[in-house]
């Protein structure tokens, strides 16, 4: 079945509320087999709201909407459902006496206009509202569906998880299954391409991608007569998948790379550490984001200037005058200084230009990140380094292991580039203790 989601207010279009209805009721209907062809928003207008009907049914069979039940003058939707459908509103004796008993349990007066959400078209379903007072229904007429739920995204769920969601599970063949794998290290177009061969003739699983800032998502969806059935097709899929870039796959299961990184960390007993500059700690928050972070991260240092790198750190002064702090040397070494400082297994450190401006001679998104370790509790293979590809920059003395790699995103953007260097330091710490 083809479905639409139309949300009714002119909040959304005034971009004072983020339109997190259409996602959650998408997911939802995904979830169910249903095939999403639109989102659409609409003001607090009937007319337009009239128009959007027509367009959405005209290839769906069903529309979900949210908003516009409430009590004010602006909420117009179920009058216009219920005009498009050659209906009548009429009190519904049940949700009359629901309204009245919520006003009375939560000790506040009725005003007169509350009395128009017990209004509903008379040949609706009624879905009560457990979280407020509007009440949702469904209303159908000759294989058309239209399911009107409350804006307020609180009761909006509710509803839907509870009587909808029985519903519509009623009204579907086959069961939809989807896993999102996430990837780094690869862009949009060069991921298209080399998933290509999967993609082209194929019908079910879909394979589909998804840019994210530094990353690339890729759903994987089946839908066959039963979940098993589902779930096998998309299993076999990821295999697939895995042959062609199983290098850069760091998730099946759509989790952040922090997340990922963090669990790795864990389940290796290995204590990192960072030394930020231009990041400012940011990769230190990426980590203590992670619940359950403070069993692998015990302490950080953000030394933003070159007195912190020497002072704080006892990175070499000798290494900043002779090549600047934006350079591969004192990257490695602020690397390796903290690892030492703070007793750790695993130091992560960055130091660039996070712009948008240039610095001396060096333009934005030059940044260094440096990794070092230790390889006494890692037991690295030099083989081992050369498969996650930072070969090139490897060194060791004294059992520590250390390798830098200069990013140079030839980015303006301070942020995009700060968060970028936080991917690549989770990245490197990855692929090394992988
Ligand atoms: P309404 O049912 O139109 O009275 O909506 C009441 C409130 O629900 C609005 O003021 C918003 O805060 C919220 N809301 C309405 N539509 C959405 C939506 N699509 N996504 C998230 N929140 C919404
Ligand atoms: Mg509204």
């Amino acid at each position: 079945m083809k479905a639409a989601v139309l949300c009714v207010g002119t909040e959304l279009l005034f971009g004072q509320t983020v339109n997190t209805n259409a996602t959650y009721i998408s997911h939802q209907l995904q979830l169910l087999g249903f095939d999403v062809l639109y989102h659409y928003v609409v003001g607090d207008n009937p007319k337009r709201l009239e128009r959007l009907l027509d367009v959405c049914f005209e290839d769906c069979d069903l529309i979900i909407t949210t908003g516009g039940l409430g009590p004010t003058e602006d909420d117009l939707t179920k009058e216009t459902i219920a005009k498009y459908f050659d209906d009548e509103l009429v009190y519904d004796e049940e949700s009359l006496s629901r309204l009245k008993k919520y006003f009375v349990d939560s000790n506040r007066k009725m005003t007169e206009n509350n009395l128009k959400q017990a209004l509903l078209p008379s040949k609706s379903t009624v879905f009560s509202n457990s979280y407020g007072t509007a009440p949702g229904f469904l209303l159908s007429q000759n294989n058309k569906y239209i399911i009107a739920l409350p804006g307020p995204p609180k009761e909006m769920m509710k509803m839907f998880d509870g009587e909808v969601f029985e519903y519509l599970s009623t009204k579907q063949k086959g069961a939809l299954f989807y896993k999102v794998i996430r990837t780094y290290g690869i862009g949009e177009s060069a991921l298209e391409t080399v998933l290509l061969p999967l993609i082209h003739g194929q019908t079910d699983p879909t394979i589909a991608t998804y840019a994210k800032e530094g990353e690339c998502s890729i759903r994987i969806a089946s839908k066959r007569k039963t979940l098993d059935e589902s779930k096998a097709a998309v299993d076999a899929m990821i295999e697939e998948v895995h042959k062609v870039i199983g290098r850069e796959i760091y998730s099946e299961d759509d989790e952040d790379y922090a997340k990922v990184l963090v669990d790795k960390l864990i389940s290796k007993d290995l204590l990192i550490t960072c030394v930020e500059s231009c990041t400012g700690g940011m990769f230190a928050s990426s980590i203590t984001d992670i619940s359950g972070a403070s069993v692998c991260f015990r302490r950080g240092f953000v030394t933003y200037s070159d007195e912190s790198k020497i002072e704080d750190l006892g990175v070499d002064s000798k290494l900043i005058e002779k090549h600047t702090a934006v350079s591969e040397q004192v990257a490695r070494d602020m690397a390796i200084k903290g690892l030492k400082k703070a007793d750790a297994d695993i130091c992560v450190s960055v130091s660039g230009i996070a712009g948008p401006d240039p610095w001396e001679k060096f333009s934005p998104g030059t940044i260094y990140v440096g990794v070092a370790f230790n390889n006494r509790k890692l037991k690295v293979k030099s083989s081992e380094v050369d498969i996650a590809g930072f070969n090139d920059e490897c060194l060791e003395s004294e059992g520590v292991v250390s390798f830098v790699k200069n990013l140079d995103t030839k980015r303006h953007d301070r942020n995009k580039n700060r968060r970028y260097a936080v991917l690549a330091m989770i990245d490197m710490v990855y692929k090394i203790i992988k």
